[in-house]
């Protein structure tokens, strides 16, 4: 039968263990001088060999020949029987599928017999934090009044889901997440001992994949093994891993400053390959973050990031051509933008928001503004500007002069959140707006775009009603009370969502170019102003070209990025 890499290379002895050193010892010096205690608690991040060192202390009590410095032997019966898990006095309980009072009774009514076999009982309780209440109670008792030569090993990932009652019986011993270079130093001896030839490079991305799960790090060298038909190398690893890996990231950051074009397509394809834009958004912070480190503290400050050869290059080289305060605007970005992902996000959408951002921070737009090319699209961006501007002049009522027009908040769009200023943003009013929701400003700004604003004398409201991240994000009760109050102050406008308890959306968007006859005949009401999506600065930033116009009209929604071909 075939056994997996992971239980072929698990822990036979203590000094096996990899990078637990402070646990080990405590627990080896134990053994060594016969005080073990009756109940532990192992807690640490899962795959990082928790269960192991249960399994070694269960065999360092019933070694037959134990060696003086507190090692099992790992020949006799009792360490065999142990190593297969078929020994009759070493329980394993998987705490997250035996959780109840039943399940921990059933244990009770068998943990006062003697031993079967050896001198030592041992309860290895996985999962701990999953018992209910009931059970925790049933076992509280055990562990105030356990019985002599019956020893209790808890593990969990999450300690302080454990009840304090339960901690307060056990001694505690942390263990810690595996170090990328003792996980590196692991998997390069596993391929060594396996006479696997490996990349020195797919070693490093499946270190950083496993992220600290020694576990998941051997069996993902298993499954890019077996793809790369006996060999270990970087492009199975990425195969598997459904997407980026670190070259190729560090590819789109270098080519995000001289040729954003070719980047975003990059970052297109990452995505089409199935990289889920959290992930995506993790590892980019990641690379920045390194980078910043490195061009505040250069080859001093590299001691402290956790990377290869090739990457320490990568930040040597690619460094210099960043300042640290763009490195950390683009950190500060990465990092404001990951809970956003968890909301889930159209791929056009982050894509969008990651290239306007990340040019921005970069200074990409100043470079180039200069070419023709640019220089002409920023001409016909003006003359429809001036032409909506028109439009809007020729049509009545105060709210329209009181709400900023689509064009003028596309500038926010922009705009960094790390720095929070809203000088650029051409409409004062909007820039007001934006201030006033303070550290939100930018994040509401941006969901703004999508949805828009729609002001009548009944109030205002949200101009689009289709589900969409920004529709969630703006729906928040939190957001949308600091909206309300905004908008409130500004304008004088009521939110008329707020006090009748009705959806905060409107029954259809008006577009600015729908006549406000036709609008009152449909709704029976005057909307005035409008904030709609601002696809020209996109366009305008990416080079992109108009490949088709939506036919708004009759549609309640607009297409988030839709008319750009991105
Ligand atoms: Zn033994």
């Amino acid at each position: 039968m075939y056994i997996s890499l992971y239980r072929r290379y698990r822990p036979q002895k203590f000094s096996d263990m990899v990078g637990q050193g402070a646990a080990v010892s405590v627990l080896r010096e134990s053994l060594k001088e016969g005080r073990l205690g009756h109940a532990y608690l192992f807690s640490g991040p899962r795959g990082c060999g928790k269960t192991s060192a249960a399994r070694l202390v269960a065999k360092g009590l019933n070694c037959q020949n134990r060696a003086s410095d507190g090692e099992p032997c790992g020949e006799c019966e009792a360490c065999t029987a142990i190593a297969q898990g078929e020994h009759l006095d070493v329980i394993e309980i998987d705490g997250a599928s035996n959780r109840g009072i039943n399940e921990i009774r059933d244990l009770k009514s068998h943990v006062n017999l003697k031993p079967l076999s050896a001198p030592y009982k041992i309860y290895i309780i996985d999962e701990v934090h999953m018992l209910t209440e009931a059970a925790f109670n049933a076992l509280l008792k055990t562990l105030e009044e356990p019985p002599a030569n019956v020893v209790f090993l808890l593990a969990t990932t999450e300690p302080h889901k454990v009840p304090v009652t339960i901690r307060s019986r056990c001694q505690h011993i942390p263990f810690h997440r595996i170090s990328m270079a003792d996980m590196v130093n692991r998997i390069a001896y596993v391929c060594d001992s396996e006479n696997i030839s490996a990349d020195m490079e797919a070693i490093w991305e499946i270190s950083r994949q496993a992220d600290g799960a020694l576990r998941d790090a051997l069996s993902l060298t298993e499954q890019a093994v077996s793809l790369g038909k006996g060999s270990l190398t970087l492009e199975s690893v990425k195969a598997l891993t459904g997407g980026s890996n670190r070259t190729e990231l560090e590819k789109w950051v270098k080519n995000l400053r001289i040729d954003p074009k070719e980047s975003n397509a990059a970052l297109h394809e990452m995505l089409a390959r199935g990289i889920s834009p959290e992930r995506l958004t993790e590892s980019m912070f990641a690379v920045f973050r390194d980078m910043w480190i490195f061009s505040l503290w250069g080859e001093k400050g590299m001691d402290a990031l956790e990377i290869s050869e090739e990457e320490g290059k990568f930040l040597k080289e690619e460094t210099p051509f960043w300042s640290a305060d763009k490195l950390r605007s683009a950190c500060i970005f990465c990092s404001s933008l990951l809970p956003r992902t968890r909301y889930g996000m159209r791929m056009e959408v982050f894509s969008g928001l990651i290239m306007l951002e990340l040019t921005k921070i970069i200074g990409y737009k100043s470079e180039r503004a200069g070419t023709d090319q640019l220089k002409n699209k920023a001409d016909e961006v003006a003359v429809q500007k001036a032409e909506t501007a028109k439009k809007e002049a020729g049509r009545p009522g105060p709210v329209s002069d009181r709400i900023p027009s689509a064009g003028s908040i596309g500038a926010s769009a922009g705009s960094c959140p790390a720095e929070l200023s809203f000088d650029e943003i051409e409409d004062p009013d909007f820039a007001r707006l934006l201030s006033k929701l303070g550290r939100k400003g930018t994040s509401i700004g941006a969901a703004l775009l999508n949805c828009g604003i729609v002001a009548d004398d009944s109030g205002w409201r949200l101009g689009s009603d289709r589900q969409s991240p920004s529709l969630t994000y703006l729906t928040i009760p939190q957001n949308r009370k600091l909206l309300s109050k905004a908008i409130e102050e500004i304008w004088g406008l009521r939110d008329p969502s707020a006090e009748e308890n009705i959806p905060a959306v409107s029954s259809s968007l008006p577009f600015e170019d729908i006549p406000a006859d036709d609008e009152s005949k449909t709704k029976g009401k005057h909307s005035r102003g409008s904030i709609v999506a601002d696809t020209d600065r996109i366009i305008k930033l990416l080079g992109a070209e108009v490949l088709y116009v939506k036919d708004m009209n009759g549609d309640n929604g607009t297409d988030d990025f839709g008319s750009a071909d991105l």
